[in-house]
């Protein structure tokens, strides 16, 4: 059992600690928080010690969850590397670019792994589409949540477009060529409301939006390519599939025919699949495939040059708002 702690058990970090008291290859030794009521609290959750300092934890533990608040994500991240530990650091994976180039060197010299907490890729309607074969050519996202206060020190962008920024690069084969994106604060002083239009090598386009002032909450992928639409909702964990196929093609999986389509001689079927989705805790998935990559020496799923890469773009994007010529 890989021995465990959690750095930073607010939110999210109370229910890392909850998930790695559950795993089975995991061994959660403690916690630790700056707020050490916090802290005591969670421990006597899950039966833990609460550790007085980073220090004592990290003298404990061969790996950590880091999901203190973005801005320390890299002075903690730097102090337990430099312990030999292991990290699992909450998306987004630092606040600059340069802070996750310097963790991800460090990482790579120490032979240390680094996986960064890009949920949305463990989401059940991801995972039911690893059979498929995705070569999207233009895709349309949208991210919008009702207003909350928390989160709100940092652009929606950091916050919530960084999801699907994630999700676009690792299906999109090529690397990002030219970003235009415009975006404006609404309600509190860093931008609400943001879209973005990502430019790849290889022709595809992505239109990402991102907004955290809507009245209903949508999280929706929609992925076209050759002979394919894939639809993709996060929020109910649901994939569907509308295909063209060969007249005569038989299916593995339950398919609905929708019509047929004659194009010169070719006589083709549109069908309709929705891949069986697996019911899955994408947090505790994401923490079991860290644990495992971290006993085997394997690569983890979400890399650290995946979360810097995903803060690159996020960053660039931002940089674009910033240039807008906007009256207010
Ligand atoms: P939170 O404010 O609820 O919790 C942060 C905790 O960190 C607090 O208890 C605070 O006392 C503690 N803390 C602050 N500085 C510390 C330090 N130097 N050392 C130890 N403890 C410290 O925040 P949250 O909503 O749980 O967010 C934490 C991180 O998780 C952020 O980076 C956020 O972006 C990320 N997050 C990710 C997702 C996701 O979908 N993956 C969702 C929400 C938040």
């Amino acid at each position: 059992m890989l021995p465990v702690g959690v750095i930073g058990v607010g939110h999210l970090g109370s229910l890392h600690a909850k998930m790695f008291a559950d795993i089975p290859s995991a061994k959660l030794i403690g916690v630790f928080d700056i707020d050490s009521s916090r802290a005591k609290n969670v421990a006597a959750e899950n039966g833990v010690t609460a550790f007085g300092s980073m220090d004592e934890l990290l003298q404990s533990v061969e790996a950590v969850t880091i999901a203190t608040p973005t801005a320390t994500h890299f002075d903690v991240a730097a102090k337990a590397l430099e312990r030999g530990i292991h990290l699992f650091i909450e998306k987004p994976i630092t606040a600059t670019v340069a802070q996750a180039e310097q963790l991800v060197r460090k990482a790579g010299e120490k032979r240390l792994t680094i996986q960064v907490g890009h949920i949305e890729r463990f989401n059940p309607a991801i995972l039911a589409l690893e059979h498929y074969h995705i070569n999207p050519m233009f895709i349309e996202s949208h991210r919008l949540a009702q207003f909350n206060p928390r989160g709100t020190d940092v652009a929606v962008v950091l916050d919530l477009m960084i999801h699907d920024i994630d999700i676009i690069l690792s299906l999109v084969n090529s690397p990002v060529e030219k970003i235009e994106a415009n975006g404006i604060p609404v309600v509190s002083e860093t931008t609400d409301i943001a879209n973005a239009r990502l430019q790849f090598a290889n022709g595809c386009v992505a239109n990402v939006t991102a907004s955290r002032i809507s009245q209903k909450k949508m999280r929706k992928m929609r992925l076209f390519q050759r002979d394919a639409y894939i639809s993709i909702d996060f929020s109910e964990g649901l994939a569907e599939v509308f295909r063209l196929v060969d007249a005569n093609e038989q299916s593995s999986t339950p398919t609905m025919m929708l019509g047929e389509l004659e194009l010169g001689a070719r006589k083709r079927k549109i069908i309709y699949e929705q891949p069986a989705v697996k019911e899955t805790n994408a947090l505790r998935y994401e923490l079991e495939l860290f644990v495992d990559a971290v006993s085997s020496g394997g690569a983890a799923v979400v890399s650290g040059q995946d979360g810097m890469r995903a803060l690159s773009v996020a960053h660039e994007i931002m940089e674009k708002i910033n240039q807008q010529k906007i009256v207010l």
